[in-house]
């Protein structure tokens, strides 16, 4: 419990319109995208890493938990204070610091949306992939912190790819530097990489370095409806096979197809079983023969209608059919839970049959997207978290789709992280000697178990 005194001594370090105590206000961090609440006792909005580290330094003291946020989109409970104690929120760390052509390198503050720092890039013909969701507001510390992968994940990886170092507040205040802004670094541990994903259960990111690439000349989107889910997966493996890194490959299914022609009316071919959306970057001439290819095997693998863009807008009128799927879904019920299933290329079409098995068992509907290109699932339970008898059957189709994933070789989680959504299935797929290493490098940074208590691994 944080006492009068140290609320008083909290709010001196931030100032006023930075501190936040009161219960209605306080409601605005009780949430994240997994909608599962739990209420801070205090919100503490600093600008700065001496800020940070005063507020820890108080914390470490008196045993306050912390739980660090950033935009709240995380869909796996990651940014909400289960015990109370400090919301730390870095939405006004918002600076880009330096971007360097030179250097091909950029250095942020945690608080800065994705989008704006691309939006910033392109302006000098700069490129930093990693495009969640989610990134019109999600923050590029909240994706530090989870390793978000977006769609160019496929070509381009994912947010620990071009992760080049960190600056970091340790729970007793102390302010920790990893890596830098060579491109290459290998002196000790990889302390970077240990940050990267660990959902504020370790440290507070205060600063980032990551590494830039030139901005492609040209991309070029096709979609593929195929009457046959088997077909269309098996066209994801054929992509690499005649040669060709795609920079996405998406698939959505039949029942997703529906749920987003029903509410945008794009014109999607609501007959297909599956609509893959593929699209190619690079040189104008190479993006060209490479769509002419795609065509080419997308027809031959049973596709009975292919779309390909004319124009950079019309790439973007293809890709509205995927991004609109959550918006679809949300409208159709009450509470939409995104799972995050990732398998081995060759078990995609397994995966998306054992969804529809699970969805049966269970009568939920559960449209299904995948980045396919990285074996990433993102079946999409449509519910109603009011409903407790509901509730019940989903949490069993969630620990079903796990261990399905799981039996097929792959992993809980590809992108969205572990938080209180997947904890007490991760022993399943790490095992006890990894859950041990886990709970003892948790120790060695958070002796107190303040750091976001209760996410990724439970410390007795
Ligand atoms: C519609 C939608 C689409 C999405 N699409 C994708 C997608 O394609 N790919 C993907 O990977 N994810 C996706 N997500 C999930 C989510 O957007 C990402 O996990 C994102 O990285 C979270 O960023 P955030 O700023 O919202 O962080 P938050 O949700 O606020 O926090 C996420 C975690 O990071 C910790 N944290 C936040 N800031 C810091 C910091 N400075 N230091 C230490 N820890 C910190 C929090 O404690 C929490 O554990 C999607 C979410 C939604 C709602």
């Amino acid at each position: 419990m944080l006492n009068q005194a140290v609320k008083d001594e909290l709010r001196a370090i931030v100032g006023e319109g930075r501190y936040f105590d009161n219960p209605k206000d306080l409601l605005l961090y009780s949430y994240d995208a997994f909608m599962v609440p739990g209420l801070p006792e205090a919100a503490l909005l600093p600008v700065s890493t001496e800020e940070v580290s005063r507020i820890m330094k108080v914390a470490f003291r008196e045993k306050v938990p912390v739980t660090a946020r950033g935009a709240g989109t995380n869909l796996a409970g990651g940014s909400v204070p289960t015990r109370g104690g400090i919301a730390l929120v870095f939405t006004k760390m918002n600076q880009i610091i330096e971007i360097s052509k030179e250097n091909r390198i950029a250095v942020l503050q945690p608080g800065v949306i994705n989008m704006e720092f691309q939006q910033e890039l392109t302006k000098q013909g700069l490129y930093y992939p990693p495009d969640p969701g989610s990134m019109a507001v999600s923050t590029m510390g909240g994706n530090v912190a989870e390793n978000a992968g977006g769609m160019r994940a496929v070509k381009y990886g994912v947010t620990r790819d071009y992760l080049l170092g960190l600056e970091v507040v340790l729970a007793s205040g102390e302010i920790l530097r990893t890596g830098g802004k060579a491109l290459k670094n290998v002196t000790g541990y990889n302390l970077t990489q240990l940050f990267c994903g660990s959902e504020g259960t370790l440290g507070l990111i205060t600063e980032i370095t990551v590494k830039l690439i030139p901005l492609p000349e040209t991309k070029r989107t096709l979609q593929a409806a195929y009457k046959n889910l088997d077909d269309a997966g098996k066209t994801v493996s054929k992509v690499f096979e005649i040669g060709i890194l795609p920079v996405a490959l998406e698939i959505m299914d039949k029942v997703s197809i529906n749920m987003v022609e029903d509410f945008m009316q794009l014109g999607l071919p609501r007959e297909a079983e599956a609509l893959l959306l593929i699209e190619v970057d690079g040189p104008e001439a190479a993006v060209a023969v490479q769509s002419e290819r795609l065509t080419v095997l997308c027809r031959d693998m049973g596709a009975h209608e292919i779309k390909v863009a004319r124009t950079l807008a019309e790439n973007d009128e293809i890709w509205k059919a995927r991004r609109s799927v959550y918006g679809a879904g949300a409208r159709l019920k009450p509470t939409a839970i995104a799972e995050d299933c990732t398998v081995p290329l060759a078990n995609l079409v397994a995966m998306f049959q054992a969804v529809v098995k699970i969805a049966e068992k269970y009568q939920l509907p559960i449209p299904v997207v995948a980045h396919a290109g990285d074996g990433n699932l993102h079946p999409m339970i449509l519910t109603d978290s009011s409903n407790p008898e509901e509730m019940k059957r989903v949490a069993q189709a969630m620990d079903e789709i796990s261990v399905k994933a799981v039996e097929l070789g792959g992993t809980l989680t590809g992108e969205h992280g572990i938080g209180i959504a997947k904890r007490e299935m991760m022993p399943f797929e790490l095992g006890e000697a990894a859950m041990e290493i886990t709970r003892n490098i948790k120790k060695v940074f958070d002796p107190f178990n303040i750091m976001n208590p209760d996410k990724v691994v439970r410390i007795v």
